[in-house]
């Protein structure tokens, strides 16, 4: 059986009602017999008083004089009431004066002394005893003993009737349990009907019908107000998780178009990829024959000037001899365009080479020393021309290098005679300092320092573009071929350095030519 607790709520109350009416009940039946068996026992004690009363007044004067049959006889009389059992006179001494037993009942034993004045109720009688007195003094005992038929008829048609009584209530406490039961429990039931309904069918319109303002009516406003609550909840989070999932949409829409137009671009890109790499390739063949061009080009033009150099030599010299003059210093302007002509065909030669990678760098030691002294001597008749002081330095310390003597030869000629070329008057600086990677001899560097025209700043990048002279400036009238920085700077990296110039319009130039102390293993591509 299920516990008490877990019984549904109507029968809980109709237990709840029903007990307190059935306690009540028993406890008013209880009081009510209880009150009637206590008045009734004092009844029949009162009522057997009078009778004793009555018998010892008649037997006084009996006891008195000993007449034993009138005693008897008096005691008889008592036979006009069914229910007393036996009665007895006592004389004053205890012995038994004369006695009366009713013949139609079991016969009774009567006591053979008077018992004490005063009443007993046994289980089956009443038994009484009362002194007779005459004045102050007692003359004998009567004792009377009677049934308690009467008694218990009675107490069994009370419990007879608080029976039905009890019953006749209790069936009207369930019927009207069960009216009112209904008041209490149908909200209750309402509310647990619709509260399962929202559970399994997630239903939040769900409403009870509120139909009292006591506690329960309270609960149901409450209850609808918390679901209404939970709907809006609801309508708003439906809505909220629509516009996600449009959202989503919209990306992953978004997302495929934009993978689509990746794709697109991916294939338009590898295209033109593939397209570079064709015009790549062909524009490095071309390059490559260009350069393969100009090389032989080059090649093929120095040849026939250093002839046309030598020849000019020759008829110079026998027109001296022959003492034509005029034709001494044309002839001269010949070779002096000749050789201008050659050296702009070696420039050519060397940059197209540069740029066709296919220059010799020949790494072997320089003793710097040695390359300085060369240089003094070199610079200082380059330096005449513009009437310039000439000087170069080493710091001390500083011994071989591994380099390819020859291009650094070039790189170092080409700066000195620039700086020479574009100042006059002035000082022309070579110095050569070390490098160094914690206190090791790192690099090399060759500063070439003039006093002379400058750059301005504008010009500086450009400088060391081929073909690139600074325009309205003496360069252009000094009749150079604006090959030699570019090839310069070119040379440098190909020997793994840099070369760097920093210079002032009107105050002079400084270039820096830094190189390694040794040819990196990338140069040396003899
Ligand atoms: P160029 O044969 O004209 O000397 P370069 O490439 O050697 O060609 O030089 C490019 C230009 O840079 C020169 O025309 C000149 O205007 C400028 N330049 C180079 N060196 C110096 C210098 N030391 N002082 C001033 N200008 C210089």
């Amino acid at each position: 059986m299920k516990p008490f607790r877990d019984q549904p709520i109507r029968r809980k109350l109709s237990v709840a009602l029903m007990s307190t009416s059935a306690v009540v009940l028993m406890l008013a039946a209880t009081t009510f017999i209880g009150y009637e068996y206590l008045d009734f026992r004092a009844d029949l004690v009162r009522n057997l008083s009078t009778q004793a009363d009555i018998t010892a007044e008649s037997s006084t004067a009996l006891l008195t004089f000993g007449d034993e049959q009138t005693a008897k006889d008096t005691l008889a009389v008592l036979k006009s009431d069914s229910h007393i059992l036996a009665a007895a006179l006592y004389q004053s001494d205890g012995r038994l004066f004369a006695d009366y037993r009713r013949n139609d009942r079991p016969p009774v034993q009567l006591p053979s002394s008077p018992p004490r004045e005063g009443y007993l109720f046994t289980p089956d009688y009443l038994e009484l005893s009362r002194s007779i007195l005459v004045g102050n003094r007692s003359v004998g005992t009567v004792y009377l003993r009677s049934d308690l038929e009467l008694m218990q008829a009675r107490l069994i048609r009370y419990l007879t009737i608080t029976t039905a009584v009890f019953m006749a209530a209790l069936l009207v406490a369930l019927w009207l349990s069960s009216r009112f039961q209904q008041i209490i429990t149908q909200p209750i039931l309402d509310l647990a009907a619709a509260a399962g309904e929202v559970a399994l069918e997630k239903n939040y319109a769900t409403r009870v019908e509120s139909q009292s303002r006591d506690e329960l009516g309270t609960l149901v406003t409450a209850f609808n107000d918390m679901l209404s609550q939970v709907q809006q909840r609801d309508a708003a989070l439906l809505a909220e998780n629509t516009d996600r999932q449009q959202a989503e949409a919209e990306v992953r829409q978004l997302n495929a178009r934009l993978e689509e137009r990746v794709l697109q671009r991916t294939a338009q890109l590898e295209a033109s990829n593939q397209e570079l790499l064709a015009a790549k390739l062909a524009a490095e063949t071309s390059s490559r024959a260009k350069s393969a061009f100009l090389a032989n080009m080059s090649h093929e033009l120095r040849a026939p000037l250093t002839v046309i150099v030598g020849y000019s030599e020759l008829l110079a010299r026998s027109a001296e001899e022959r003492g034509l003059h005029d034709f001494v210093s044309d002839l001269e302007k010949v070779r002096h365009y000749c050789r201008h002509l050659h050296s702009l065909i070696s420039d050519v030669l060397d940059l197209t080479k540069i740029e066709a990678d296919r220059f010799e760098v020949k790494p072997e030691p320089v003793e710097l020393r040695t390359l300085v002294d060369e240089l003094t001597a070199t610079g200082t008749v380059l330096a005449k021309n513009g009437n310039n002081r000439f000087c170069a330095s080493i710091e001390a310390g500083i011994g071989t290098i591994v380099t390819d003597a020859r291009l650094l030869r070039q790189i170092l000629l080409n700066l000195v005679s620039n700086a020479c070329k574009f100042t006059k008057d002035g000082d022309v600086r070579v110095s050569v300092t070390g490098e160094y990677t914690a206190v090791v001899l790192s690099g090399v560097c060759f500063t070439i320092t003039d006093t002379g025209l400058g750059i301005p700043e504008v010009e500086l990048p450009r400088i060391f573009q081929a073909f690139y002279q600074v325009d309205g400036s003496a360069t252009r009238r000094s009749g150079g071929t604006g090959l030699g920085l570019a090839i310069a700077r070119r040379l440098s990296v190909l020997l793994g350095g840099s070369l760097d110039v920093r210079s002032v319009a009107g105050a002079g130039s400084m270039f820096c030519l830094r190189l390694p102390t040794t040819l990196p293993p990338a140069s040396r591509t003899v």
